[in-house]
């Protein structure tokens, strides 16, 4: 069939473009772009206006411009590697200078000297001699006539990040033909079809600059707007489930003043005061718990516990590790049995009759509390009449997982903990259908920890130190990055664990890292948390909650190679005592200077939503903890930094027009807000 409108739609795959053929198809599947939507998704980066090309008379020092010009004089160097350094001298009838290519292949030599025009595009710089010249310019060389082709020349022309190995004038011409054959039908499920149809044309072929980026906006909205009504769509539908009503009366209260060993702070207040009026509301609770690390979100779930058992009703607390789960168990029982809370812990390590007369116990009700493994939610563990469900350091156990644990028949109340610091709207974006409470105060007395950015060099007064620390009774960890290949994994930490050795002499040292079977993992932590072992290396497997209050010193080497957060989530296993503790960023030899300048914000700050905006300014959001998974991986042509101030705008308009019963669909962002189509 002759291409033509209404020819491909946006799910095709993009072998149905014309021109594009098997092995075409199959590398640019591999670039992420497997159908029409993909492709026609793949925004320019920039545009260039070559109404008019500049000339080389005109040209201003340092002002990127685009001309249109033959080369003469073509002469190649070799460089390393088998690549060019090549030059030639460009002509445009007005005037001629000298450009250079570096890291060139022969071919482009030879195509230079063919003697066919082309666009170029950089700035101009200063030669030896104090020349005007131009150095490595993008360059577009025309084929015969190509020159007056209207849509590479005398026009404002889109610029792509080149992928698939496909040179810029051949991508603009498939860009252009899936335009000119694309069934405009997708647009029929926005609210505005004709402006998503306009948006698309302008922002690849805008007639001029500033009518491709108001194009982009409204693709940005478009994109928003369908992101929001799906986070709208799954909040509402998680709010509808009814949910066992919990009171808290004055005795209640009584109960849990009696109960704490000290007054809570205000957040955390605020935040019982938010969870208690959830549950006694007659819907189910959907709500995230914010905290950084030490605010005390531990207490506030106690608190949450408490009500449910008080209302004769059985609540789960659900921890990612049983190193986790069995430091909850110890932390309730001292909090809860004072009140009567009868508490039980299940864990892998829980086997034969104690598990048997344990789940017997659990399904004739005699357990108010059970914590454990996310084993709890899922085996065949029965509750007499479960009502709550608190989950622990939430972003271990997926997406995937928080979903199911919503579905469960009896729709018990959820809250979700997390020690991972978000901005407010990023957080919507991956928690946008949880309500939220946030632990913005830490308690009383806790002093920083002393954080410093240190030299290889220094290692040993570390290291000599960290051995001072263990002879005062107290604990060190020690971390290296992960490198996520297993076998690598293990020589890493073990490298470092001789190293350690060598400057500790005597100091017993475990040793932690991905390849050990959960088992040994859970002996190694109780080890150090006994304090057998002084020196614990480790990969960041020890980032999450552990609680080794003895733990005051804490050794990052590599520390370039992490996030900020991430720093801070490790920073938080020390200093959860009263004593004072420490922490050295060792910045390897091969660092560079920006690195050791983003680390220092580790020096001044240990405000974890300070150190999530700084690393989001810098790394973006994929490094953010739990973003990987979120809709924010899936955003096409919204950025997650630049355009995040206008998810509230969208949340809003997503939020009206849901009310209004409208739907929100669009097919160009794989959306309809029609329930019957929306996956979880
Ligand atoms: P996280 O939010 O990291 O899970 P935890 O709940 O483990 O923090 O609390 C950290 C430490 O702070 C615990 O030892 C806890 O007993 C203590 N703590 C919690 N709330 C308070 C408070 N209001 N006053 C004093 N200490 C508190
Ligand atoms: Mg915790």
């Amino acid at each position: 069939m002759p291409p033509g409108p209404g020819w491909l739609s946006l799910s095709d795959p993009v072998s149905r473009i014309p021109g594009v053929g098997g092995a075409l198809a199959v590398r640019l599947a591999q670039a992420g772009l497997a159908t029409v939507a993909d492709f026609l998704l793949a925004l320019p980066f920039r545009y260039e206006d070559r109404r008019r090309y500049s000339t080389i008379a005109e040209l201003a020092w340092g002002t990127p411009a685009t001309l249109l010009v033959r080369f003469g004089g073509v002469r190649s160097f070799r460089m390393r590697r088998g690549t060019l350094r090549i030059e030639a001298v460009a002509d445009d009838g007005t005037g001629a200078l000298r450009v250079v290519w570096h890291n060139r292949y022969p071919s482009f030599a030879q195509a230079l000297q063919s003697g066919r025009t082309a666009a170029i595009y950089g700035a101009p710089v200063a030669g030896a001699r104090g020349e005007m010249r131009i150095e490595n310019p993008e360059t577009e060389l025309f084929e015969e006539g190509e020159e007056s082709d209207p849509l590479h020349s005398g026009r404002v022309v889109p610029i792509y990040h080149r992928a698939a190995d496909v040179a810029s004038r051949r991508w603009r011409t498939l860009v252009r033909r899936v335009l000119d054959a694309l069934s405009p039908e997708f647009a029929a499920a926005s609210a505005r079809p004709e402006d998503i149809l306009r948006a698309l044309e302008d922002v690849h072929f805008p007639e001029e600059p500033e009518a491709g980026a108001r194009a982009r906006r409204i693709l940005v909205e478009e994109e928003l707007l369908v992101m929001a009504a799906r986070i709208e769509r799954k909040r509402a539908r998680l709010h509808e489930r009814p949910g066992i009503r919990l009171v808290a009366d004055s005795e209640l209260s009584r109960a849990a003043r009696d109960a704490l060993p000290f007054p809570l702070t205000g957040a955390q207040k605020r935040a019982v005061r938010e969870i208690a009026a959830d549950l006694g509301s007659g819907k189910a609770m959907a709500r995230l718990l914010q905290g950084d690390v030490g605010s005390g979100k531990t207490v506030v779930a106690a608190l949450a516990l408490l009500l449910a058992a008080r209302n004769r009703t059985q609540a789960a607390l659900m921890a990612p590790t049983e190193v986790l789960a069995e430091q909850h168990a110890a932390t309730l029982v001292r909090l809860l049995s004072g009140a009567g809370v009868r508490l039980a812990l299940l864990t892998g390590r829980v086997r034969g009759s104690p598990r048997r007369s344990l789940l017997a116990a659990l399904s004739a009700g005699e357990i108010d509390v059970l914590v454990g493994t996310h084993a709890l939610v899922e085996s065949p563990v029965r509750f007499r009449k479960l009502a709550l469900v608190v989950v622990d350091e939430q972003h271990r156990f997926g997406v995937a997982h928080r979903s199911r644990l919503f579905r469960k028949g009896a729709s018990p109340h959820v809250l979700v903990m997390t020690a991972t610091p978000i901005p407010r709207s990023l957080a919507w974006a991956i928690y946008g259908e949880l309500d939220v409470s946030i632990l913005d105060e830490k308690p009383p007395g806790r002093s920083p920890v002393s954080t410093g950015v240190r030299e290889e060099a220094s290692r040993e007064r570390i290291y000599r130190f960290a051995a001072e620390r263990v002879a005062a009774g107290e604990r060190v960890y020690v971390v290296v990055p992960a490198i996520d290949e297993g076998d690598r994994d293990v020589a890493a930490t073990s490298e470092t664990a001789a190293r350690v050795a060598a400057l500790a002499p005597g100091i017993r040292i475990g040793v932690l890292h991905g390849r050990l079977p959960p088992p040994e993992r859970e002996r190694v932590l109780r080890d150090f948390a006994a304090g057998r072992v002084g020196i614990l290396v480790s990969t960041t497997v020890v980032e999450v909650g552990v609680d080794v209050p003895e733990a005051t010193f804490m050794v990052v080497e590599n520390a370039e190679s992490f996030g900020l957060a991430q720093l801070h989530q490790l920073r938080g296993r020390v200093g959860r005592s009263s004593r004072r503790s420490w922490c050295a960023l060792v910045v390897g030899r091969s660092a560079t200077e920006e690195a050791r300048q983003r680390l220092r914000v580790l020096e001044k700050t240990s405000d974890g939503f300070v150190i999530a905006e700084k690393d989001l300014e810098t790394r973006g959001p994929g490094d953010l903890l739990g973003t990987r998974q979120s809709g924010i991986a899936a955003m096409r042509v919204a950025d997650p930094i630049r355009d995040l101030s206008r998810l509230g705008e969208a949340r809003r308009a997503a939020n009206d027009r849901l009310s209004r019963g409208e739907t929100i669909a669009s097919d160009l962002f794989g959306y309809s807000s029609a329930p019957k189509s929306e996956g979880s």
